[in-house]
């Protein structure tokens, strides 16, 4: 099928792109990577009147590490943060995450704005926000806003973003100097969007273990294993710890069934991914 029609319109700046979805009152929408717009376009599943594309705001487009934080602009491309030395140095989880977003020519166009702004449960990206405590920068009308992952994402494909706002910048704190990571998922093709995947990061400091666990598809939002991490971090790294670890995430996730898995195989592979996730993050982490 071929989209419904709709104006075209392609700002140069954030301010004319936020003047722009303001004229339209909520009838428009971004075009970011358009890898998973366009096929709701397509589908007419989105039949906006206009579609304001991101793609000339040169400004949008950056990775930048400033105070222990690495900053992304929302432009960037999901392939560009693959082949990134900074973020294969000071975020490798986030680069590990990269690596499982479909296939190369999706990474090519997708950004981590559009990821995280599509709110796709099963998405990566909204995982190591969720894990890290990240940050989103989002613009409006009326300035701008910070957004932690719990207040950004509500549920399936849903954010807290006003229709006149854009995601202009996402943040991730740095980790640790000696930090290991795991980004573990099950899909039944490669490249295709996670059924579960758990994101996790472990390092130790003064003599304590630290971790930080969140899933993808194991509910209508990111889910951050709070539970988990605590078990880790009064018990360390050992295996019994970690098989702990791994039977909490399955007690305490919340997925729902659909065509692709019911909820309690679900939460099996929350336990199991929990536990490979946290094995292969120790191996990866330096004392
Ligand atoms: C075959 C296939 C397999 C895929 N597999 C995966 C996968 O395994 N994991 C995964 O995470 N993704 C996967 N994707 C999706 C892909 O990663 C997309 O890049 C991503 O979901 C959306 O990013 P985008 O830049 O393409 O955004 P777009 O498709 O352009 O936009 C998506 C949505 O976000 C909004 N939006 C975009 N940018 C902003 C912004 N800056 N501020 C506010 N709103 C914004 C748009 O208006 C739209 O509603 C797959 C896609 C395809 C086609």
């Amino acid at each position: 099928m071929k989209p419904a029609r709709f104006e075209y319109h392609a700002p140069t700046t954030v301010d004319e792109a936020i003047a722009l979805l303001v004229r339209y009152g909520g009838d428009a929408k971004v075009l970011a990577g358009g890898q998973s717009l366009v096929p709701l376009l397509n589908f007419r599943l989105a039949r906006p009147a206009a579609l304001i594309d991101l793609n000339r705001i040169a400004s949008l487009a950056y990775i930048r590490e400033h105070d222990g934080h690495l900053r992304f602009g929302a432009m960037t491309r999901q392939r560009t943060i693959e082949f990134s030395p900074v973020v294969a140095r000071r975020q490798p989880l986030l680069r590990e995450a990269t690596r499982w977003v479909g296939h190369l020519p999706i990474r090519s166009r997708g950004t981590i704005g559009g990821s995280i702004a599509h709110a796709d449960p099963s998405a990566e990206y909204p995982a190591v926000l969720t894990a890290l405590d990240g940050d989103v920068v989002a613009r409006g009308p009326k300035g701008e806003r910070t957004l932690a992952p719990h207040a950004l994402f509500e549920t399936y494909l849903t954010t807290s973003l006003a229709p006149d706002e854009i995601i202009t910048e996402v943040r991730l704190p740095a980790l640790p100097e000696g930090a290991g990571c795991a980004f573990e998922e099950f899909a039944r093709r490669h490249g295709d969007f996670a059924i579960v995947g758990v994101a996790a990061a472990v390092w130790r400091e003064g003599g304590r273990a630290h971790a930080r666990l969140a899933t993808a598809g194991a509910g209508g939002t990111p889910q951050r294993l709070r539970a988990c991490e605590d078990i880790v971090e009064r018990d360390g790294l050992g295996d019994a710890a970690i098989d702990a670890a791994a039977r909490r995430a399955s007690e305490i996730v919340q997925p729902d069934s659909d065509i692709h898995a019911s909820a309690d195989y679900r939460r099996h592979l929350a336990g199991v991914l929990t536990e490979r996730a946290l094995r292969r993050a120790r191996e990866t982490a330096r004392a």
